[in-house]
């Protein structure tokens, strides 16, 4: 049964492209950078061009963005003194911006200064990896030291003649991007597909999805199916649903990048006003897992990089006020809990329940 809900299904998490493709769609899957994937399904147009150019604009990003590259531009901006502005490429500029704006609409559950608080944790890019938990947890007094700079109001922009820049407002404040880049790069890639004139498409980077058009079988068409990976049974579906396209998809989850400590799961979502990994909670005697939090997040929206910003905000706030967070903003979305709710905000047309999602309650 579950073959045959991914024969029909478009995939978020899982190479999109395994199952169900029509032959003449033009499909890749290959690690663009640091393990993200990013597999294409394109229909009409130029989809060789399309690629080539998504995957150069990928490249390019990842450069300017990653935390790992010790040149990146955003290395530049966090190792620099308060005051100093550095040069960045006009993409940069705006996805500092766009991670500005996430923060003020989410009432800063999306955060992009955590990166030394994620490090602390040992759920930043080069401790997760890993697999394993810090030698030493961070105690609450040296986290409380990073507080006043985890601060995206201390972040400043401009651009001038054609020439961008960011400083800092403090010594000590510091980005991280990976909570919005796929997003952002998702829209990019969009823009992309539709210069190239691809008529229809499913773009997936690691989980997030963009649809264009609509999927095309031999002669007819239909909306796409979109199907979310069980965060507890990654190899199989926790529900699935048709949607058109001219949307993204975007799941943000605690199943992909994790290590477990004495049975607690960490994950990568830093949660900006406990200053733990979402999920976690300290306790007279250590850690504790908290049994609601929130394990997986969908949301669907026009903007990827909005879609992307808000699955990370859902994450933090759980399931009732990152619903309230979703209505507000006007975007829908699929939320499941530890605890095994399930709490959908918008309509959705779900496929009938041939996986797991019965199991969840819905609330
Ligand atoms: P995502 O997988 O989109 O939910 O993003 C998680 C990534 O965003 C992490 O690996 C960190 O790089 C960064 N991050 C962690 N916590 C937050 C947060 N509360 N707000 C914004 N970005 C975060
Ligand atoms: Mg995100």
């Amino acid at each position: 049964m579950k073959r045959l809900f991914a024969a029909f299904f478009a995939i978020l998490l899982i190479p999109a492209c395994l199952f169900g493709c029509a032959p003449s769609y033009f499909v890749k899957s290959d690690a663009v950078f640091a393990g993200i994937v990013l597999d294409v399904k394109l229909y009409g147009g130029n989809p060789e061009k399309a690629y080539e150019e998504m995957v150069s604009l990928a490249t390019e990003i990842n450069g300017a963005i990653s935390l790992g590259e010790p040149d990146s531009a955003i290395n530049a901006f966090n190792e620099s003194d308060s005051g100093k502005k550095i040069p960045v490429i006009r993409r940069v500029y705006d996805l500092v911006r766009l991670a500005k704006t996430a923060y003020a609409e989410t009432d800063g559950a999306f955060n992009p200064c955590l990166p030394d608080v994620s490090k602390a944790w040992g759920v930043d890019n080069d401790g997760i990896a890993t697999g394993n938990p810090p030698a030493v947890f961070p105690t609450e007094e040296e986290l409380n030291a990073l507080r006043a700079v985890a601060n995206p109001d201390l972040v400043k922009t401009d651009a001038d003649n054609g020439n961008y820049y960011i400083s800092k407002n403090a010594d000590g404040v510091k980005l991280d991007l990976g909570g919005i880049a796929k997003g952002y790069l998702a829209d990019e890639f969009k823009a992309i597909a539709e210069r190239y004139n691809v008529v229809s498409g499913c773009i997936s980077l690691s989980g997030n999805v963009i649809l264009i058009g609509r999927y095309k079988e031999g002669d007819s068409e239909r909306d796409w199916g979109v199907g979310i990976t069980d965060p507890r049974e990654k190899h199989a579906y926790v529900c699935g649903f048709y949607t058109q396209g001219g949307v993204s998809v975007v799941t943000s989850g605690d199943y992909e990048r994790y290590y477990f400590s004495d049975g607690i799961r960490f994950c990568h979502v830093v949660d900006p006003f406990t200053f733990t990994p979402t999920g976690v909670e300290r306790t007279d005697s250590g850690f504790a897992q908290k049994t609601d939090y929130v394990i997986s997040a969908t949301v669907r929206g026009a903007s990827s990089s909005k879609c992307d910003a808000l699955s990370t905000a859902v994450m933090v706030l759980g399931a009732e006020k990152g619903a309230e967070l979703l209505e507000r903003q006007g975007y829908d979305g699929i939320i499941f809990t530890a605890d095994k709710k399930m709490k959908v905000v918008g309509k959705f047309d779900f496929a009938t329940s041939q996986t797991g999602y019965t199991e969840y309650e819905r609330i």
